[in-house]
């Protein structure tokens, strides 16, 4: 993507022909002086209105707000786009892949028509108010979740956190308070509220906050339904009070208020037996239901897809409200061995290239044998752990050879074979021969 030209501006749409200076971003955006000025002077009127600049990081801001809306419109980066960058660093995954680049192509057009002063597109359509997409992926553990949300936020530039569900709990209890999650997005943009105000969050485990039991009675369900309930209000949208320090909010803590309503939301979970349930319910006879064995789920995710209901994600404790705050929803393919191997060659920055450069830093050269990357592949599928057993398996395979890099030969090459990787024979260096004189 990058090197791309941007044809036309990316705020207003003029082509570049038409747009007197058309300055150029990464990714193909542009921005043309018209719409430089507007920025400018929408910045000024901002200030002047505070009577100060914004203030640094972690200082006066803390008392401030609710803090504004962003100041200027988002450039829309195109699905195809979107995806296109996607596909460098993600293997596979291509209903995920799909399904995010328009969620975060609505999001931004959903971010810029709120900014608008009136409403946006045709006039019967001009007060149509957009909901917001906040994204549920489903899927195995290490298949990619993560990796496609921190992609997003990566290429839109917009600042990324990632929060895990079974740290929390509900107001009062030990545990972390939602906000938590909002304070990790503020670390990420320095602190700047308008910025962490359209970003992206990712919230991890979210199968694991299922409501305990249908008799919540007994005992208070702190950290199932009320996480949820807590969640539900972060998720569409809604000025929360940020304590500062993170941990549990007390009264006479001063907060940050930030504003939820732009903050795109991916929720993901690995959802364990949620084919079976389908199953069950009956929605997966005409998707060719096979009975699962050890090494086969009962359905694929594309079935899994065509057949899942709302009330399938209720068996997991999921308040129909929470689900309902999530309706875009794509499930990921376990990995097999071949989109491990590709895994391991294929994203910009795969594993192998990353340890090919460390040897290169030391001067030495790492190569990996076709056998090798099958055998890393084969270890990593026994793991279970998905493309994340892969790093641990080289990390122990190149070990030694690595605490031994400083002292190498100049030029020394290392071949990583099969047997390498199996443990039947270790890494040496083979140095290059001198050349007799
Ligand atoms: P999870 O689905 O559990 O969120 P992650 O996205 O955190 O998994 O993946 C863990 C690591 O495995 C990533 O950092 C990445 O290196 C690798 N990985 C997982 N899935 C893929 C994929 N589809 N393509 C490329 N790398 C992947």
């Amino acid at each position: 993507m990058a090197g791309d030209r941007a044809e036309s501006c990316s705020f207003c749409g003029k082509p570049a022909g038409q747009a007197g200076k058309l300055i150029a971003g990464p990714g193909g955006v542009g921005i043309c002086d018209a719409c430089v000025g507007t920025c400018g002077r929408l910045l000024e009127r901002e200030k002047s209105r505070d009577g100060k600049p914004a203030a640094p990081a972690g200082g006066p801001a803390m008392q401030e707000a609710p803090a504004k809306a962003p100041l200027a419109p988002v450039p829309l980066v195109a699905p195809a786009r979107l995806r296109a960058e996607l596909d460098a660093h993600v293997i596979g995954q291509d209903h995920a892949k799909k399904v995010l680049s328009v969620a975060v192509f609505n999001h931004y057009k959903r971010l810029n028509d709120r900014l608008a002063q009136a409403g946006q597109g045709p006039a019967e359509l001009a007060d149509v108010e957009l909901d917001k997409s906040n994204v549920l992926l489903i899927g195995p553990t290490g298949t990619g979740k993560t990796l496609l949300a921190r992609s997003l936020a990566r290429m839109l530039d917009v600042p990324f956190a990632i929060a895990d569900a079974t740290t929390l709990t509900e107001a009062g209890y030990v545990g972390d308070d939602v906000e938590t999650v909002i304070l990790r997005l503020l670390q990420a943009a320095d602190m700047d509220v308008a910025r962490a105000q359209r970003g992206i969050v990712f919230i991890d485990e979210i199968d694991k906050i299922g409501r305990k039991s249908d008799s919540a009675s007994i005992t208070r369900d702190v950290s199932g339904e009320g996480v949820q309930q807590a969640l539900l209000k972060l998720l569409e949208g809604t000025v929360c009070n940020v304590p500062p320090a993170g941990g549990r909010k007390h009264p006479e803590q001063q907060c940050i208020r930030v504003d939820t309503a732009d903050i795109l939301f991916v929720c993901g979970g690995a959802f364990v037996g949620l084919d079976r349930i389908i199953a069950r319910r009956g929605g997966a006879k005409s998707l060719g239901f096979v009975p699962p064995t050890n090494d086969r789920p009962a359905l694929s995710a594309e079935q899994i897809i065509a057949g899942l209901q709302p009330e399938d994600l209720f068996s997991f404790g999921m308040i129909p409200e929470f689900v309902g705050r999530l309706p875009v929803i794509s499930v990921l393919e376990p990995l097999d061995r071949e989109a491990l191997i590709r895994i391991l060659t294929e994203p910009r920055n795969a594993a192998t290239k990353q340890y090919r450069k460390l040897f290169a830093m030391s001067g030495a050269t790492l190569e990996f044998a076709r056998e090798a990357l099958e055998a890393v592949a084969d270890k990593a599928l026994a793991l279970g752990t998905g493309a994340r057993g892969l790093r641990s398996v080289l990390e122990g395979v190149l070990l030694d050879a690595m605490y031994a890099l400083p002292e190498a030969a100049p030029g020394a090459k290392y071949v990583v074979t099969a047997e390498v990787i199996r443990g039947e024979q270790p890494l040496a260096a083979a140095v290059p021969k001198k050349k007799a004189s």
